[in-house]
């Protein structure tokens, strides 16, 4: 088994390239593309490039350290093919550390990690970085437009774009061949049949489907995620999961252990729960900031 820490560690390593915005520049707006995994990221990064000055545009990368490494990977691929700079900043926990921190296990209601790892880390960067009123570019895909309605809603202090609701218009299942003919090899989370490429394929908006897929395909990380989900309660003494049980029409939590060993029983779980993690949206209840 690998252990999923060693990911880490390869991680810290890196240097994080701050830039600051629009350098240089005077009454220009800032571009900041929110860069993931994500392909359609990558292409919403790569028309923001074709149409603004390249000198006013940062591809921004909030790293939430519990990655896959081959995410860095895709990224410094990305920076050379696009011969842009991502510049990469992190809030400097895992994602436990920051569960174990804040005394919960973050869930589709109450996102603690996207929110602080990912929103609340970019909102402060372009803040401190940028001049006023930048643009924001999310990689949402034409099918996603209600995501771009949360993140305006949200961020009444920029303006928010979304490159890619724009024609021509690229189904999310043709992106990676597009990026392949573009000389980018997308991340491995995609050959390994995942949505999308966040948190090494982990995620706590993530459905049973999800997981089962995470168990076939990247056991090592379901195996760290269960342990850790298990000494969050161990330590807390509280009756809390990453994933919810509703059979009986009752809902209650289930352990990472308790749906390992009903798949590998040969047990049923809900196939159709994929769930998703759409980080850079906050959920609705969610306040502007
Ligand atoms: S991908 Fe999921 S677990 Fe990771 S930060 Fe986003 S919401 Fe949290």
């Amino acid at each position: 088994m690998v252990p999923f820490r060693m990911f880490r560690g390869a991680r810290i390593r890196r240097n994080f390239n701050v830039f600051a915005c629009n350098r240089g520049v005077r009454n220009m707006t800032d571009h900041i593309v929110m860069l993931s995994g994500g392909l359609c990221s990558f292409f919403a990064a790569q028309r923001v490039l074709d149409q603004q000055e390249r000198r006013v545009v940062t591809l921004l990368f909030a790293d939430t350290l519990s990655e896959h490494p081959d995410l860095y990977r895709f990224l410094d691929d990305v920076e050379k093919r696009l011969q842009h700079p991502v510049t990469r900043i992190s809030h400097g926990m895992g994602l436990w550390d920051l569960f174990n921190q804040q005394g919960m296990i973050a869930n589709t209601q109450a996102d603690l990690c996207s929110r602080i790892m990912k929103r609340d880390l970019c909102d402060k960067w372009v803040k401190a970085n940028c001049a006023p009123k930048p643009t924001l570019h999310f990689g949402f895909d034409w099918s996603e437009a209600s995501r771009l309605d949360g993140v305006r809603r949200a961020k009444p202090w920029a303006t928010c774009e979304a490159p890619m609701l724009e024609p021509p218009y690229l189904w999310k299942h043709n992106m990676p061949d597009a990026a392949r003919e573009m000389g980018i090899e997308p991340s491995s989370t995609y050959a390994d049949g995942f949505e999308h490429d966040n948190c090494g394929g982990f995620c706590v908006k993530a459905g049973q489907a999800h997981f089962a897929r995470l168990l076939h395909k990247r056991r090592e990380v379901y195996l760290y995620h269960e342990q850790e989900e298990q000494s969050f309660r161990d330590r807390t003494g509280k009756d809390v999961a990453v994933l919810r049980d509703r059979r009986g029409g009752k809902t209650k939590p289930l352990t990472l252990l308790a749906f390992r060993q009903r798949i590998e029983g040969g047990g049923l779980f809900d196939e159709d729960d994929i769930g998703g993690c759409n980080c850079f949206a906050p959920p609705e209840t969610e306040g502007a900031t």
